[in-house]
């Protein structure tokens, strides 16, 4: 019987290796939520929205075609068309996302999107809503975090040399981003009262990814 799994939490928790790793071992499909909102917000950036400016974000937004392509090498992100899988971790990007995040008709468009991708069941989806508000009736929920110290860390072991950032800035960048993510009126990150809080901080990846998967089997 396939299930749905949501995995949500702040940035850098290892959702996404967790999540992709999840999927992998049970043969399920892996969406990743936040690069529906990294898309829109590149798509923005290029075309000189302000991010800031909801009504033209949200008609922006909502003439997109944003499609998420699970591949061989992870899931490929798809805008108009192009593939932007890798220009959506720009640091412009990353520093502009949790604006556009914050526009109540973005997330009610890209929630129903990917709610029709988990309509059949066997999907691990990761974001910050999935569990508290996008798949309520998810059969598994985990609310996934790590010290804010570890969090950046990670982030800085995977792209603080490529990006020219310091540890001390992508730390205050991801202290940030999860206080707009957290404060924002519309479907903030919370962990839903029905998910498994699992704290990362001490955990392997491979620590992680068994402990869900054993509780997928239950
Ligand atoms: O997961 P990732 O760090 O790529 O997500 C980027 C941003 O997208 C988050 O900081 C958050 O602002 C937004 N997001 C969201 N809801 C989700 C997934 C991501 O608001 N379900």
């Amino acid at each position: 019987e396939r299930i749905n799994i949501a995995i949500d939490g702040p940035a850098g928790a290892g959702k996404s290796t967790v999540a992709r790793k999840v999927a992998e071992q049970l043969g399920y499909v892996y969406i990743d939520t936040g690069a529906m909102y990294r898309a829109v917000t590149l798509s923005a950036l290029r075309s000189g929205i302000d991010p800031l400016d909801g009504p033209e974000i949200a008609s922006h937004a909502a003439s997109l075609d944003i499609r998420l392509l699970p591949g061989e090498q992870g899931q490929r992100v798809l805008l108009n068309g192009e593939d932007v899988t890798e220009e959506i971790r720009s640091r412009e990007v990353t520093q502009n996302v949790s604006q556009v995040a914050a526009n109540g008709a973005v997330r009610r468009l890209l929630a129903e999107k990917q709610r029709r991708l988990a309509d059949r069941k066997g999907v691990v989806m990761d974001g910050r809503d999935i569990g508290s508000h996008v798949l309520p009736d998810a059969e598994l929920k985990v609310f996934l975090t790590a010290s804010a110290s570890e969090r950046a860390l990670r982030r800085y072991r995977e792209i603080g040399d490529a990006q020219g950032v310091s540890l001390e800035q992508l730390e205050r960048e991801i202290e940030e981003r999860d206080r707009m993510d957290r404060e924002r009126d519309v479907s903030p990150l919370v962990c839903a009262s029905d998910a498994v809080v699992m704290d990362s901080t001490a955990m392997t990846i491979e620590e992680v990814c068994s402990a869900i998967v054993s509780l997928s089997r239950t």
